[in-house]
């Protein structure tokens, strides 16, 4: 009844919403594995079930979706309309991840007084605490949020808020699971929507705490440790930006994106294994990076999805501080390769069938003894990050680096 269930399946994603949600205060968080991770004091809880109902980690089939549903149909739900653009502001555009949309609409509608606050995040480095978003009216301090960052980030603060039912209204920055759970949230304690402004980001897979721990295990010299770590940076390179770290001793990194893009295989996220809604369906406005081609720009460029009426009266009235281009929803899914995810959508059934986590719905799924086995393989390099094995991850990074070569190498022959 409650959620031992999902940290048992590896299915946590470290949003503390169960904890926040708990009557009893029955949860603490603890590390584990290069995640935060939530524990149940037994003598505490009253098996009330709550943090089960609200966990978006357990949830891999979100409620509202059908049996019947198929893959393309869930992905093309809830698009009203889509652009690809920027925002105009230069300094903005150049501090964040893509076009700088998000953080720049946050700005302005708490200038003009649309919104009282909003939920950002803000993380240069892992300490021994969840990293959790913030609430902030300060202008300076969203412009200074900007930028992505791929770790399990804690929604926390945004539910202890949002309980006390307040008339205010707040934006929240979030993940689809991250919105997937303060949704279910909000559904279960009854709390009005509509003073919520819910600012989607495209999401492919988070990257465990351990992921920090390698990169300051590779690039430290002895007694360094890092102090600041950005995710991607546009500060050399420009757009899609490379990584880049800041050690204590004062020396700074710039470091390929091909070097998180390879270790991502050890550091992700169980659940985004079978995590299929990479654009962010529930949310009012979705935003990413745009990969479309000839639409690509070195100082940053968005493909935005509108997904809900409000959504769309927001873009229209601020449509004059950015660069705006109409797009069709399915050039955006085909730059995202969002077919990659149908493999998700497949791993999501095996879990479900062998673990009987749907009882009544599962019966139906036909599921393939060779998914079975591909993911099996992808949770075992999984459980090489989960574990710290650095050693074991470096030769098979390597191996596979020499692999690569070699492939290539015949293919020139050839
Ligand atoms: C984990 C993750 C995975 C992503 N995967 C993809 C992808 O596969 N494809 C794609 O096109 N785009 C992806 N994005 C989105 C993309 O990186 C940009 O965030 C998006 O295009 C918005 O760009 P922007 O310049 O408008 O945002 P910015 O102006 O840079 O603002 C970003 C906002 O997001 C907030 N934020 C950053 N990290 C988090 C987090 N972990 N949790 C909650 N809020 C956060 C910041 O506080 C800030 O307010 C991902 C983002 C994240 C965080
Ligand atoms: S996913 Fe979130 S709600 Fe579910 S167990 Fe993990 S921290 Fe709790
Ligand atoms: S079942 Fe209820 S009391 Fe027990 S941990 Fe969950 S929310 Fe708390
Ligand atoms: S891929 Fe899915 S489960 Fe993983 S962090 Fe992104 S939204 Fe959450």
């Amino acid at each position: 009844m409650n959620i031992t269930k999902t940290v048992a399946l590896d299915l946590c994603v470290s949003c503390e919403i169960c904890s926040s949600a708990c009557p009893e205060n029955a949860i603490s968080m603890r590390s584990l594995r290069g995640q935060f991770i939530p524990e149940v004091n037994e003598n505490l809880c009253n098996m009330c079930g709550i943090c089960l109902e609200v966990c978006p980690g357990i949830d891999i089939f979100t409620l509202d979706l059908m049996e019947e549903d198929n893959f393309m149909d869930i992905i093309k739900q809830n698009s009203i309309e889509c652009f690809s653009g920027f925002c105009k502001n230069n300094q903005i555009r150049k501090l964040s991840t893509s076009g700088g949309l998000v953080t720049k609409l946050i700005v302005e509608l708490i200038k003009n007084r649309e919104f009282d606050a909003a939920f950002v995040l803000k993380f240069q480095k892992s300490n021994d605490r969840p990293a959790r978003l913030a609430m902030s009216n300060d202008i300076g301090e969203i412009i200074k949020s900007a930028g992505s960052k791929y770790i399990p980030a804690s929604v926390y603060n945004v539910i202890e808020i949002l309980k006390e039912k307040d008339k205010k209204k707040y934006i929240i920055v979030g993940t689809p699971c991250q919105i997937l759970g303060i949704k279910k949230f909000i559904r279960k304690n009854k709390i009005l929507e509509k003073n919520l402004l819910f600012l989607g980001l495209f999401c492919d897979a988070t990257l465990n705490f351990n992921f920090l721990k390698i990169i300051n295990d590779l690039y430290g010299k002895s007694k360094e440790n890092t102090d600041e770590f950005y995710y991607r940076t546009k500060e050399k390179y420009g757009w899609p930006g490379h990584s880049k770290i800041v050690f204590n001793s004062g020396r700074s990194l710039i470091l390929d994106r091909t070097i998180r893009i390879s270790l991502k295989k050890y550091f992700n996220l169980n659940r985004c294994l079978f995590c299929f809604d990479k654009l962010n369906r529930l949310s009012d406005i979705s935003f990413g990076d745009c990969y479309i081609k000839k639409k690509q720009n070195k100082e940053g460029n968005s493909n935005i999805i509108i997904r809900t009426s409000k959504g769309k009266e927001i873009i229209e009235s601020f449509a004059s501080i950015f660069d705006l281009k109409e797009e069709k929803l399915v050039k955006i899914l085909l730059s995202q390769n969002i077919k990659k995810k149908y493999k998700n959508f497949l791993y999501a059934r095996v879990l479900a069938k062998n673990k009987s986590l749907y009882p009544i719905r599962v019966k139906s799924y036909k599921v393939n003894y060779l998914d079975k086995i591909k993911l099996k393989l992808l949770q075992y390099y999984l459980s090489l990050g989960q574990n710290y094995k650095y050693t074991r991850i470096l030769i098979d990074f390597l191996f596979t680096k020499l692999l690569n070569k070699l492939n290539l190498f015949l293919k020139y022959i050839i």
